[in-house]
C-alpha cells in the first residue's frame, strides 16, 4: 500500500483549486481514497494531473476515487501505439461492421471489433478498462450479447 504522505504531496496540487476542504482531514480523505484505489504513485499522479486539467474545484472524495477508475494506472493505455487497420476495419481502424442475430433472432448489423491485429490490441484494452472499472459503473458497448451466434463474421477472416 502507498505512503499516506507520499500520496498527499500529489493531492497537494490540488489546492490552487476553488473550494477546498476546510479542515486537513477533509485533505487525508482525498489522500485515503487514492491510497485504497491506487497501486502506484504514478497513478496517483496521473489521476491528479488529469483532475486539474479539466476541473476548476478541488473534488469530493467520491470523485476522485471514480475518476481512479477512468485514468487507467498505465500510460500506454492513453495513447496505445496501434497496428496499422487491416481492410476490414479501415479507415478509422477502431470498429467493423459485423451482422449478428439478436435476442429475437433478427439479423442485425453492429459494431463489433476487428479481429485483426489492431482490432485484438483495443478489444484487450477494452477489457483491461472493464476489468479497471468498479462494478456499479456501466461500460457501454455498442453489442453485448454473449450468447449470440455470429452471421457473417467469420467472412474473409
Ligand atoms: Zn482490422
Amino acid at each position: 500500500m502507498l505512503d499516506l504522505k507520499d500520496i498527499k504531496k500529489h493531492v497537494a496540487r490540488l489546492g490552487g483549486l476553488s473550494f477546498p476542504p476546510i479542515t486537513p482531514e477533509g485533505w487525508t480523505e482525498l489522500g485515503k481514497v487514492l491510497q485504497r484505489r491506487c497501486l502506484t504513485i504514478n497513478h496517483v499522479e496521473r489521476v491528479i494531473d488529469r483532475w486539474l486539467e479539466t476541473e476548476e474545484n478541488v473534488p469530493k472524495p467520491a470523485q476522485l476515487g471514480s475518476l481512479t477508475s477512468d485514468v487507467p494506472s498505465d500510460p500506454a493505455m492513453d495513447r496505445p501505439i496501434l497496428p496499422d487497420p487491416c481492410e476490414g476495419c479501415a479507415p478509422e481502424g477502431f470498429w467493423r461492421t459485423v451482422q449478428r442475430l439478436d435476442l429475437n433472432g433478427q439479423i442485425v448489423e453492429c459494431s463489433a471489433r476487428c479481429n485483426c491485429a489492431r482490432g485484438r490490441h483495443l478489444a484487450a484494452m477494452d477489457a483491461k478498462r472493464a476489468e479497471g472499472a468498479t462494478s456499479n459503473r456501466t461500460q457501454p458497448h455498442p453489442i453485448d450479447w454473449r450468447v449470440d451466434r455470429k452471421i457473417g463474421a467469420r467472412k474473409g477472416d
